[in-house]
């Protein structure tokens, strides 16, 4: 039967590594329901046209014109705006790939849990920011929630969930970035340009600063706890500059089980597309013998601040989080602009943190406040720190 697929984010990497995948799958297995980007048209309108969906949508308006312009004559309905992504994520479809950057997701990732199905989930900050919400919508409506993350994911395949109790640790691994070696002083005068050239996944601006800063894996702790059964002292970070072996699961009896594959998410993104069966991906195939060796480490807390500030948020709990990925997102906003030094990121959100304190986010309306104020906040920071222009 086929299966109808909606896409949150198609223009960027992850969106990207769908499609592909799409493409690549028998004719019939898929049909393309909704594509949502935020400004890149002519990237969105091409996508649209070779799936053949039924609605491409951008969230900035500026961009229909285009839009329209660029479907001209194919069917494709083309719309833009905030209402339009929300009704886009609502229509009727079985599989939907939440991969928005940022907490700019979270809107459109509630639509498509609330009308069901199962969403696949790119977008951690969305998790991270109103997690309780999120998975408190999951329950409610009955969708099916799988990890894309590729550490998630890993640790999705090699959980046996029949005894939790059993379960002693998860790992999650960290390829260490672009700074992996790098002295202070190389990280104090380190540039967009060295920050975005990732050692070994290709990926979109933000997730790419966040994984120089270590932020992303600090994201992704916080993101494991609301995702699996163990609390936040038994989810551990292992450097592997490898990135074979994706995340681990420890148990009781010993067993360490690993999920390992090549650097490339279209394995994480297949897993969660064909879940619970499995399909074919033509990404390249380990070759264990020719990698000769695996190394792992434990991470230097004292040049990456972040993993302590994310495992402090998740302990603090209520707002924390949020606040934590708001302040993340606008100082790397601003490093990118090349308005704020590398190492200050981690102290606008440290900062931040420090002066909002840990109010409680009961619903929807509080986190989004929470997450403006912590914005505002994490701007007067960053002014204060920032790079004369
Ligand atoms: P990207 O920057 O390449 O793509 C982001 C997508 O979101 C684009 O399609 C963009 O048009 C769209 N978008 C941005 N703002 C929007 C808005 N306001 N409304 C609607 N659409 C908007 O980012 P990416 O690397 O593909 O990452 C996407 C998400 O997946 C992030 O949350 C990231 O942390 C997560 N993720 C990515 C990877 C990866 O390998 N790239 C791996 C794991 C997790
Ligand atoms: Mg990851």
């Amino acid at each position: 039967m086929t299966r109808r697929i909606t896409i949150l984010g198609a223009t960027g990497s992850i969106g990207r590594s769908t499609i592909a995948l799409l493409e690549a799958a028998p004719k019939g297995e898929f049909a393309v329901e909704a594509l949502v980007a935020g400004r890149d048209a002519a990237g969105l309108a091409d996508a649209a046209r070779r799936l053949r969906a039924r609605v491409a949508v951008l969230a900035d308006p500026a961009g229909l014109p285009a839009l329209r312009e660029a479907l001209a004559g194919t069917g494709i309905e083309a719309a833009a705006g905030e209402a339009a992504v929300t009704e886009a994520a609502s229509r009727p479809a079985d599989w939907t790939m939440a991969a928005i950057v940022g907490a700019a997701g979270l809107g459109p990732t509630l639509a498509a849990i609330r009308r069901g199905g199962t969403l696949a989930l790119a977008n951690k900050e969305a998790l991270v920011c109103a997690g309780e919400i999120v998975l408190r919508e999951i329950r409610e409506s009955g969708a099916t929630l799988l990890p894309v993350d590729s550490e998630h994911n890993a640790i999705f395949q090699a959980l046996d969930a029949r005894d939790p109790a059993m379960v002693e640790r998860i790992v999650l691994t960290a390829s260490g970035g672009p700074f992996r070696l790098a002295s202070e002083a190389e990280m104090r005068a380190a540039t967009p340009e060295k920050a975005l050239r990732h050692p070994v996944w290709s990926m979109g601006a933000k997730i790419s600063v966040d994984s120089a800063t270590m932020f992303n894996k600090g994201l992704e702790v916080i993101e494991a706890a609301r995702l699996f059964p163990v609390p936040p002292e038994r989810i551990e970070v292992l450097i592997h500059p490898q990135s074979t072996v994706h995340g681990m699961v420890q148990y009781a009896d010993g067993s360490l089980l690993a999920q390992l594959g090549s650097p490339d998410m279209r394995t994480p993104i297949a897993h969660a597309l064909a879940w619970p069966r499995r399909m074919r991906a033509d990404v390249p195939r380990l070759d264990l013998a020719a990698l000769g060796k695996l190394e792992f480490s434990a991470p230097d807390e004292a040049r990456f601040p972040a993993l302590r500030l994310a495992r402090e948020a998740l302990l603090a709990g209520a707002g924390v989080p949020t606040i934590l990925n708001a302040a993340n997102e606008v100082a790397v906003e601003r490093f990118l602009a090349r308005r704020l030094g590398f190492l200050d990121i981690a102290r606008v959100v440290e900062a931040t943190m420090e002066r909002l304190g840990a109010p409680a986010v009961p619903g929807l309306e509080e986190v989004l406040a929470l997450d403006a104020a912590a914005r505002t906040e994490a701007g007067h920071i960053a002014g204060r720190l920032g790079l004369a222009a």
